[in-house]
């Protein structure tokens, strides 16, 4: 079962549900409040040395910091991978903290606005372009500082790669330059003041599915060799994306990440290499490195019944982490896996829901769910936390204190 999984991997210590060896309600205790969020960074650097060991040489890793901006978890993760990838100028200001070169972090993100340019131009960060317009701004602020911009193309594919209701890239999007117009766009490159590296193509997330990826990649491959031509400058950067997604349900497939090293191997060793032998090649992952090495935890503060069901009323909700109530992009709401922290050894005897507590039906965080009978005061752990928590959540809805966060 999923669940005896999440435990194990976090870890049991006097019978309640540890974070990097301290109980749950001990660190309750040393955070002050709750609820809270605790990320494991043992378990983040566990995670990025079996990535890393799936991996084949020569292909670098990146973090997409969207996907877990504290700080603390930044910083951790700068130590262990080769660079770091933000989407807007408060993510450039935290990877620069690290100390990250800053030939090391690249900047995404469609609508980056001219102050945001002029910060990671005078910065010296690799600037993703995501349109012809941008490419020109770009060029501009970096004659007008004196400053000579590094600059790679993000790439819209032209293909879409699908499977199992997954899809990879392809139509139209408001991210990257449409595959069909890059070969104008670094005619113009060609003419203007800004040093090509090279290219970026990141066709979509949260893939549980390894054949998918491995397709996606030798497609971008294809792609980006032919892109290569028109190039003005040889290929220093590719940036292959990531989209390694993790199980959120009971029912989801881990990915199989060995399969996706091994075909990346071969797709290095025999196609890019040879084609590129100075490009620095690069994943870049969010979701995969932390996701599964974070935990929402709340405190049951009422349990009600109502008409035959029992209700476990927590003090947080949907506007901490949205994703576990179903409100983040997703079609069907399923629930995230859930734990009574200090009753881990209890058998679930009882089914409950478990709500937060925003006054709207929205805020569901475990609907029918078997748990130990639990009772107010007792503290819920929420799984799957690590990424895509906090800052993608409402906070002002309904007023209540922001949440603290806690790296382990
Ligand atoms: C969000 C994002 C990522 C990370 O996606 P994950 O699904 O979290 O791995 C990577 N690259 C870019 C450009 C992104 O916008």
């Amino acid at each position: 079962m999923i669940l005896s999984r999440h435990i194990e991997a976090f870890g049991v210590v006097e019978d309640q549900l540890a974070v990097g060896g301290i109980p749950v309600g001990r660190l309750a205790l040393r955070v002050g409040s709750t609820p809270f969020f605790a990320y494991d960074r043992h378990l983040i650097t566990k995670r990025v040395a079996s990535v890393r060991a799936a991996l084949p040489d020569g292909i670098g890793l990146g973090y997409a910091v969207k996907a877990n901006p504290m700080p603390a978890v930044v910083h951790h993760l700068a130590a262990l991978v080769d660079s770091l990838d933000v989407a807007s100028s408060g993510e450039m200001g935290v990877a620069l903290d690290t100390g990250t070169p800053p030939e090391h972090i690249s900047f995404a993100g469609p609508g980056k606005t001219d102050s945001e340019l002029i910060q990671a131009v005078a910065a010296g960060v690799l600037v993703e372009v995501e349109s012809p317009r941008e490419a020109a701004r770009l060029a501009g602020i970096g004659s007008q500082l004196g400053i000579r911009p590094s600059a790679a193309v993000r790439v819209n594919p032209d293909f879409a790669v699908l499977g199992s209701g997954m899809r990879m890239g392809g139509g139209p999007q408001q991210f990257g330059v449409d595959a069909e117009e890059v070969p104008a766009l670094l005619r113009d490159l060609s003419s203007l003041d800004v040093q090509f590296e090279g290219f970026h193509v990141f066709a979509g997330s949260q893939n549980l599915r390894a054949e998918i990826l491995v397709e996606a990649q030798r497609r971008t491959v294809e792609l980006v060799l032919r892109l290569a031509e028109a190039a003005p400058s040889e290929v220093r950067y590719l940036n292959l994306g990531g989209g390694f997604g993790i199980p959120y349900f009971e029912k989801d497939p881990a990915l199989d990440i060995a399969h996706v090293g091994a075909h990346l191997g071969g797709l290095f060793t025999d196609v890019v290499s040879p084609a590129m032998p100075n490009a620095r090649v690069m994943l870049e992952l969010g979701r995969y490195l932390v996701g599964e090495a974070g935990i929402y935890v709340t405190r049951i503060v009422d349990r009600k019944d109502s008409r035959g069901r029992t209700y476990l009323v927590v003090d947080g909700g949907m506007h901490h982490q949205l994703a576990a109530s179903g409100n983040f992009g997703q079609v069907i709401r399923r629930n995230y896996p859930i734990a009574i922290a200090g009753r881990v050894s209890e058998a679930p005897t009882e089914e409950v829901s478990v709500v937060g507590c925003l006054c709207t039906p929205l805020d569901l965080m475990g609907d029918q769910v078997r748990l130990p009978i639990a009772e107010v005061g007792d503290l819920v752990a929420i799984f799957q936390a690590g990424a895509y928590g906090l800052t993608a959540s409402p906070t002002r809805f309904l007023g209540h204190p922001d949440p603290i966060e806690v790296i382990v």
